[in-house]
């Protein structure tokens, strides 16, 4: 006989864990399926143990720029091992939470991989668990090219794993992921080469920021080549290189790194037996109610395809959890004006519509403004970084549909921004509120 139980949330990262809080919150009883440590890609190989580099890579800057306010500091070096040490041990400490926050719950954790036999029933290791609702929650893992040599590479995983600084690495890739280890590696003392298939870095943002970025890194001794799809790698000694199809060779590298994307964890899944519809990559087709084409099967979050970020998986999975055992029969997550930062050097912050998104639907309707400068944090420093902002806006009320920033602040910049575009803010809006002054973000306020 099956395990009987109201939900079953196969996956315990961003989305999964907190669907299944939210429904046991109502009363719900859930199981949650999870062989690895509770907390999923963000936790564990992603958003946490990201920041944390990119403090200490911000750190790393710090001293560099202290000379230029006054302080005689010399590192003495950095111990990238002592550093992997406290972030493991604070990652563990956050699996833990995550595990008393199931058990204070009374949620039933299973920590074996989940797959289904039929709807509304799933096989995990030798047990059955049956309910009316089954949420798929398994997110998706880095993508490994189909090349001669690629398992010399290591992934974006993989990165979390070395327990030492490479002397140098090329980063394949020209998304988020590969922007953010370019910037943590550069920082820390890495020679950095960044292999990118088209022209330019981060090519679904906005024009303005991938050009400030790339310069921005360039001017910190990153190596960025452009065009270089890779052919094969080839171990030389200890170290890589990377041939590409245009007859390049690139390197050698200590260590390879593979930014080219993500896929969705479904293989082990048996979607088939259950008969949930996927999109031809893979991703599971749901609608703005997170429901599959089966009765009863919901997905959300990164298996999904859209947005991948953890707070839209977290969004997604409280709002289906306040629809099914909530009672708000309309719930849902709205995936527009979703705010996204990059965790570059500088960072980036951009929510809305690109420029050329804008003009493509609004055409002559669209005027941007737009502003560089130099912050004042950079007045003193040897080491000078520009900040870029952008406003897109629509129509004679000169509704703000797109905002972009890169320089430092940013990160912390968007949230209040993404609030007021959310609201409907008109330029004037901006221009009518008072500036925060000396900050990067009132530029925001002041643009001409
Ligand atoms: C390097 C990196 C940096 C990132 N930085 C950020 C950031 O700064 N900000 C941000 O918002 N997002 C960031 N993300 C994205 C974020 O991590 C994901 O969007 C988020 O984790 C998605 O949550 P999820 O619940 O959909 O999937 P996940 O968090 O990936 O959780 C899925 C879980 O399902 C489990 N699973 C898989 N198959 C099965 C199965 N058959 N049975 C049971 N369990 C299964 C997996 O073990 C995993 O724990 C980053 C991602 C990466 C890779």
């Amino acid at each position: 006989m099956p395990a009987q139980f109201d939900l079953i949330v196969i996956g315990g990262g961003s989305g999964g864990l907190a669907c299944a809080q939210r429904a046991a919150d109502y009363g719900a009883k859930v199981a949650v399926l999870e062989p690895r440590p509770l907390g999923g890609t963000c936790v564990n190989a992603g958003c946490v143990p990201k920041k944390v580099m990119y403090y200490a890579a911000s750190l790393a800057e710090g001293i560099r720029d202290a000379a230029g306010y006054g302080f005689d500091v010399t590192p003495n070096g950095h111990d990238w091992l002592a550093l992997k040490r406290s972030r493991d041990e604070y990652v563990r400490r956050l699996n833990g939470i995550y595990a008393g926050n199931l058990g204070r719950r009374g949620i039933t954790h299973v920590a074996q991989p989940g797959r289904f036999a039929e709807p509304g029933l799933v096989v995990a290791g030798d047990r059955l668990l049956a309910a009316p609702r089954v949420v798929i929650a398994t997110g998706g893992h880095p993508v490994v090219p189909d090349v001669p040599g690629a398992e010399f590479g290591v992934t974006s995983d993989g990165f979390f794993e070395l327990t030492r600084r490479p002397e140098s690495v090329v980063i394949v890739g020209s998304g988020y992921v590969a922007a953010e280890l370019a910037g943590v590696f550069a920082a820390l003392g890495t020679r950095v080469t960044v292999a990118i298939r088209h022209t330019r870095l981060l090519r679904s943002f906005d024009v303005m920021l991938s050009a400030a970025l790339m310069r921005q890194m360039q001017e910190d001794g990153i190596e960025i080549v452009t065009n270089a799809v890779p052919l094969q790698v080839r171990r030389v000694g200890d170290h890589h290189e990377l041939w590409t199809t245009d007859g390049h060779v690139l390197g050698p590298f200590e260590c390879v790194l593979w930014a080219v994307g993500r896929e969705p964890s479904v293989a082990a899944l048996d979607l088939n037996k259950a008969g949930v519809r996927q999109y031809d990559d893979g991703y599971i087709i749901v609608n703005r109610f997170q429901e599959t084409n089966v009765d009863g099967i919901h997905a959300i979050g990164d298996v999904t395809g859209q947005a991948a970020l953890t707070p839209v998986a977290i969004a997604a999975g409280r709002r289906l959890s306040d629809r099914l055992f909530g009672g708000m029969e309309d719930r849902h997550l709205d995936y527009d004006l979703i705010p996204t930062v990059i965790f570059s050097h500088p960072p980036i912050g951009t929510v809305g519509l690109t420029e050329t998104e804008a003009r493509e639907a609004h055409g002559e309707a669209v005027r941007c403004f737009t502003s560089g400068f130099v912050p004042l944090y950079h007045a003193l420093t040897e080491h000078k970084r520009r900040a870029e902002m952008k406003l897109v806006t629509v129509g004679p009320e000169e509704r703000i549909v797109g905002l972009h920033v890169i320089g430092e602040g940013a990160d912390e910049m968007l949230q209040g921004f993404a609030v007021a575009l959310r609201m409907g803010a008109t330029k004037k809006d901006f221009d009518d509120t008072v500036a925060i002054h000396p900050t990067s973000a009132e530029e925001f306020v002041t643009m001409r």
